[in-house]
C-alpha cells in the first residue's frame, strides 16, 4: 500500500491523476461508512432504540451517507488533492531550481557531479574554460563577463544537445559528458565548438567581446573511477592553458615527450576542482 501510494504520488503534477485518486478515497470512505450503518443498524434495532423502522432507517442512512457524506468527503478530497498536487508542483520546481545554475540555465555542478556517476564507456568528460576571462571583467565590465558566460553555456546547450549533458561548474568553467560512439568524433566536435566560440564576437552592452576557449578531454572506460577522469581532464585543460590556450587537449597528448614535462608539471588547481569536492 505504502509503495503504491509512493508509486501515485510521483504523478501527482498531472491534475487528472490527483483528482482521479482524491475521488477514488472519497468514494472508498462513503462505501466504508454505508457498510458501517447497514451492520450497525439492525443492531440499534434489535435493541429496540430505532424511533422508525428498520428498512426506513437503513434507507435513510445510505441515502444520507451517500449524498451528504459524499458530498461532503468529495469536496475535502478534491481540496487535498488540489494541495497535493500544488505541494508536488512546487517540489518540482524545487528540485529543477536546485540543479540548475541560475545564470547560466545549465545545469549546476551538483547535478553534474550526478550525471558523472552514470557516465559510461562511449563518452568523454570535456572540461571547457574561458581563456583570460579576468581580462574581459576587468577591460568590459562584470556584466559584460556575464554576458560571455550565458553566450558560451547557450552555445555549449545547443552544440551538446540529445545524451549529451552539458554543465556549468563555476566561474568561466564548464563540463561537458560528450556522448558518440566514436572517439575522434567526439574530440571533433569539441574541436568544432572551441573554434566556433572563437569565431563569434559576443556582443554585449555595445561592445563586441572576442573570446577564446581551451579544453581538456578525457575519456571514460569501464573500472576507470570517476575522479580519474575528472582529474585527467582537469589536467589536460591545465596543459591546454600552458600551451598558450585557445586549443583542445586530450588526456591521451600529455603522454606524448614533447609535453610530458607540462603534463607532469599539471596539478589541479583551485579553480579546477575534482569531482569529490564537487557540491
Ligand atoms: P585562464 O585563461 O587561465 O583561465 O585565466 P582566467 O582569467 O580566465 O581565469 P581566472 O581564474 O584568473 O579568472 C576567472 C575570473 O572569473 C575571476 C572571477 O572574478 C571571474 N568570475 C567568476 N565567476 C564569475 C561570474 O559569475 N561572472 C563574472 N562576470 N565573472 C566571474
Ligand atoms: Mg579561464
Ligand atoms: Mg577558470
Amino acid at each position: 500500500m505504502k509503495i503504491s501510494l509512493q508509486a501515485e504520488l510521483g504523478d501527482f503534477q498531472n491534475r487528472g491523476t490527483i483528482y482521479t485518486f482524491a475521488l477514488k478515497m472519497s468514494f472508498l470512505a462513503v462505501t466504508l461508512s454505508s457498510a458501517v450503518i447497514v451492520l450497525v443498524l439492525p443492531v440499534v434495532g434489535w435493541l429496540g432504540l430505532l424511533p422508525i423502522p428498520l428498512a426506513h432507517a437503513l434507507l435513510y442512512g445510505v441515502v444520507f451517507s451517500w449524498l451528504i457524506g459524499g458530498l461532503v468527503s468529495g469536496s475535502l478530497a478534491l481540496l487535498a488533492g488540489h494541495a497535493m498536487h500544488q505541494l508536488s508542483v512546487s517540489r518540482a520546481e524545487f528540485e529543477r531550481l536546485s540543479r540548475t545554475d541560475m545564470l547560466s540555465g545549465l545545469l549546476n555542478r551538483r547535478a553534474f557531479t550526478e550525471a558523472l556517476s552514470c557516465a559510461d564507456e562511449g563518452a568523454c568528460l570535456a572540461i571547457f574554460d574561458v581563456d583570460r576571462f579576468k581580462a574581459i571583467n576587468d577591460r568590459f565590465g562584470h556584466a559584460c563577463g556575464d554576458a560571455v558566460i550565458v553566450a558560451v553555456s547557450a552555445t555549449l546547450a545547443t552544440s551538446f544537445g540529445g545524451s549529451s549533458v552539458a554543465a556549468r561548474l563555476g566561474g568561466e568553467e564548464f563540463g561537458v559528458i560528450v556522448a558518440g560512439s566514436k572517439r575522434d568524433e567526439r574530440i571533433a566536435r569539441v574541436r568544432l565548438v572551441c573554434a566556433e566560440l572563437a569565431e563569434h564576437p559576443v556582443c554585449a552592452e555595445g561592445c563586441s567581446i572576442g573570446i577564446t576557449v581551451s579544453a581538456g578531454i578525457a575519456e571514460f572506460a569501464p573500472g576507470r573511477s570517476k575522479e580519474a577522469v575528472y582529474s585527467s581532464a582537469d589536467k589536460a585543460l591545465y596543459l591546454a592553458k600552458a600551451l598558450g590556450r585557445n586549443r583542445v587537449v586530450h588526456e591521451e597528448d600529455g603522454l606524448q615527450s614533447r609535453f610530458r614535462h607540462l603534463a607532469e608539471k599539471a596539478a589541479p588547481e583551485p579553480d579546477y576542482p575534482t569531482a569529490k569536492n564537487a557540491g
